[in-house]
């Protein structure tokens, strides 16, 4: 018979059979609301044909209703001492690879393997390293015939916010910059904190990334262009120019001419700035700088 992995019963159940504690340092909060999981997984638009990796299974909850909709489903869960738990829990399953590892130091590309793949994204994650995990997704250069085209996260209320801000809103920073670069990302629906067994401090909300088949803009210098856009934010509440010539090796005089030729307000503030306006300026800074 199928476990109901969200029962707060079977869930105590089962880490008092494994002699388990949440852990608080991994970010353990599991959903306990059958109603919203399944929301959460229809969310990540799963066809019959996809490979689904996920971080994070905690026991495998998400992970059996994925595995239920997908050809093939990769979990990796840093705690070794969930895997016995998880091994019980998706006994039924063939088409589940657990992977103890810590995702943050995972050759993923390995994990997935040779095209063709259809690949998708799903994962509650853990709070303590959301924006590392999503900005690894987005930077992996995957191999031809791996096409990752949906990622859908559950994070905290405020960070999902922040990936998703327009320019112009108190929100909008240099992660909304960073991860619009590489994707779309949209707040699809909030998820109250009553759900989680331990319940966090906060709400979250479910976020997906479509990502870009086609860069918005080309910085002549990724990295490059990165440093500019959170140097601009660290101040946020000074004027560009402030900001950039305290935060940045380049002179007033350069990022003055610079703004001016890239169009730019030098007494606009970092939020009131569009990502391709920031890449047209770090593209004249690297192009001084050379
Ligand atoms: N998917 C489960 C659910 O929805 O109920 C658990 C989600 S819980 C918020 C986050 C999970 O990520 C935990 O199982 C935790 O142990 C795992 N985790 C934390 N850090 C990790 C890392 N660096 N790599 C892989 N898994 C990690």
């Amino acid at each position: 018979m199928k476990m109901n992995l969200t029962s707060p019963a079977v869930i105590s159940q089962l880490m008092a059979e494994h002699q388990l504690h949440f852990n608080k340092q991994f970010g353990q909060n599991f959903l306990i609301d059958q109603n919203i999981l399944e929301k959460i997984v229809n969310a990540g638009q799963i066809e019959a044909g996809d490979t689904v990796l996920e971080i994070g299974p905690g026991i495998g909850s998400m992970t059996s209703e994925m595995a239920e909709r997908a050809r093939r489903v990769i979990t990796v869960e840093i705690d070794k001492k969930l895997i016995p738990v998880l091994n019980q829990t998706l006994e039924a399953f063939d088409n589940i690879e657990i992977v103890n590892q810590d995702f943050l130091k995972t050759d993923v590309t390995a994990l997935v393997g040779e095209g063709p793949v259809s690949l998708k994204v799903l994962a509650n994650l853990p709070y303590y390293i959301t924006t590392p995990i999503i900005m690894k997704l987005l930077e992996t250069s995957w191999p031809d015939g791996v096409e990752l085209t949906r990622m859908t996260f559950l994070v905290q209320k405020e960070v999902g916010e922040r990936i998703c801000a327009e320019p112009g809103t108190k929100t909008y920073g240099a992660l909304s910059v960073m991860v619009q670069y590489y994707a779309d990302p949209a707040v699809m629906f909030t998820v109250p904190a009553s759900v989680f067994m331990p319940r966090p401090k906060v709400d979250s909300v479910v976020i997906s990334l479509q990502k870009r088949a086609q860069m918005p803009y080309i910085p002549s210098d990724k990295n490059q262009f990165f440093k500019v856009v959170k140097a601009a934010f660290q101040t946020r509440r000074k004027t560009l120019i402030n900001s950039l010539s305290n935060n940045t090796a380049y002179s007033k005089t350069l990022l003055l001419d610079a703004m001016s030729e890239a169009g730019i307000d030098p007494k606009k503030r970092a939020e009131q700035i569009e990502g391709e306006a920031f890449c047209r300026l770090a593209n004249l800074l690297h192009e001084s700088a050379i």
